[in-house]
């Protein structure tokens, strides 16, 4: 990566953790790589980065000498379950003189991934069996997630659609389009429409315009939703165009997919602040992966990072059980550690809610550290982030007396 333009580097007088939260928080440019000689207009074409993806071994071994025997194992067989792909642009923000890299990790396969655990499943959030036509899941009471395609920029290898997205397993996804928009248009519960896949933004601005239209003209539909993972594999694709097309649909809120501050460039803020002005309120989902943002500070950065990117953290997600996800899982313990990091410590607007999506279709469970330490018909007792003790009186019950804060004691925890 090249040419820093963002926060302050460290200076040697700071703590270490909060040096290296600087250090992190730093924009820099993806740069160029190996790609020097590709005039700007073919490197700032989306369509020229697709292209030009790396997705094959013999690709990636001359780009990367350095591949691991676990991951030139886990490569020649990746395609069998996951797919390979990864844009010039991403593969820039890879350092191939570090083998624990967390950008190498979420793309390069590994040997892993072949071995699935006795409680890992192909389909671990149970969307087919909430599917009433193919495409699309309707799980929640008033929304939906409408897939449109399995293909994306670059191939996340937790993926939890790994068992459709890139169809390496043959899963053979065809998204029939005026079946899906009959069914949302017969159920007037439905007023929220998620697209998600694969990645929508892969389509071209007519294609998703014409999907969008069809959703808007549907009365009871209040709100539209786009998961992508685009504006951070290909921020090339953020173009002026497609935000003035976007535009057109609010109110359109997009989810984005980011996990580790290195993906936060130069390119992705402006990618980013291109949509924000097109009006479009912008959410992240992380996902929380082991040795790639499975430590409070890295969680710190990304956060922050985020919200300089106009950007407000939305989930972090307990890594769901796909099948060969295990060697990438970070333990719930971590989770809530991190969790207990940010509360308090950094600003309300960058904590995201840390969620388990309860295996086999169950939704989305909230997971948190206790700050309710016990509850009755009188008073709540609640522990603040520094770990003091208070007490909250509950209404319409005027003679408890209470007190407001109170020394730590173990009673509270355990009454
Ligand atoms: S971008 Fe999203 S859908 Fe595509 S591989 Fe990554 S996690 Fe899966």
């Amino acid at each position: 990566m090249q040419s820093e333009t963002g926060t302050s580097a460290s200076t040697k007088d700071e703590p270490p953790a909060r040096g290296r939260l600087h250090s992190l928080k730093g924009f820099h440019s993806a740069g160029r790589g190996f790609w020097q000689d590709v005039p700007d207009s073919d490197w700032n074409d989306w369509r020229w980065q697709l292209k030009h993806r790396i997705t094959t071994l013999e690709q990636l071994q001359r780009l990367m000498p350095t591949l691991t025997p676990e991951e030139y194992a886990g490569t020649k067989l990746a395609n069998h379950k996951l797919a390979l792909a990864i844009t010039p642009y991403f593969f820039n923000l890879i350092d191939p003189a570090d083998e624990h890299c967390p950008i190498r990790r979420q793309v390069i396969p590994r040997v892993e991934e072949t071995h699935t655990a006795a409680w890992e499943m192909t389909d671990p959030c149970g969307e087919d069996s909430h599917s009433p036509v193919p495409g699309l899941v309707h799980r929640y009471p008033d929304r939906v997630l409408f897939l449109v395609t399995d293909r994306c920029a670059a191939y996340c290898r937790y993926c939890t659609r790994s068992r459709l997205v890139s169809n390496a397993t043959g899963y053979d996804f065809h998204p029939e389009f005026d079946k899906q928009i009959a069914y949302i248009e017969q159920h007037s519960e439905i007023r929220d429409v998620l697209l998600s896949g694969g990645d929508p933004l892969l389509f071209s601005d007519e294609k998703l315009e014409y999907l969008l239209t069809r959703l808007r003209a549907i009365k009871h539909v209040e709100f539209l939703r786009i998961g992508t993972r685009i504006p951070i594999f290909l921020p090339q694709r953020i173009t002026p165009e497609l935000c003035a097309m976007l535009k057109q649909f609010h109110p359109l809120f997009i989810s984005i997919h980011s996990n580790h501050p290195r993906e936060l460039t130069t390119e992705v803020r402006e990618a980013l602040g291109r949509l924000a002005d097109a009006g479009i309120p912008l959410g992240n989902q992380s996902v929380l992966l082991r040795h790639v943002n499975d430590d409070s500070v890295t969680m710190q950065a990304q956060l922050q990072k985020l919200l300089m990117c106009r950007v407000k953290p939305y989930y972090l997600y307990q890594c769901d059980l796909i099948a060969g996800s295990a060697h990438l899982r970070a333990s719930v313990r971590q989770g809530l550690e991190i969790m207990e990091q940010l509360r308090g410590h950094t600003t309300g607007y960058a904590v995201p809610t840390y969620v388990i999506d309860a295996p086999g279709g169950g939704g989305k469970v909230p997971v948190s550290p206790e700050y309710v330490l016990s509850r009755n018909a009188d008073r709540v007792v609640i522990r603040n982030y520094e770990g003091k003790i208070f007490e909250y009186p509950e209404t319409g019950n005027e003679s408890v007396q209470f007190a407001p804060q109170r020394e730590y004691h173990d009673e509270y925890l355990y009454s």
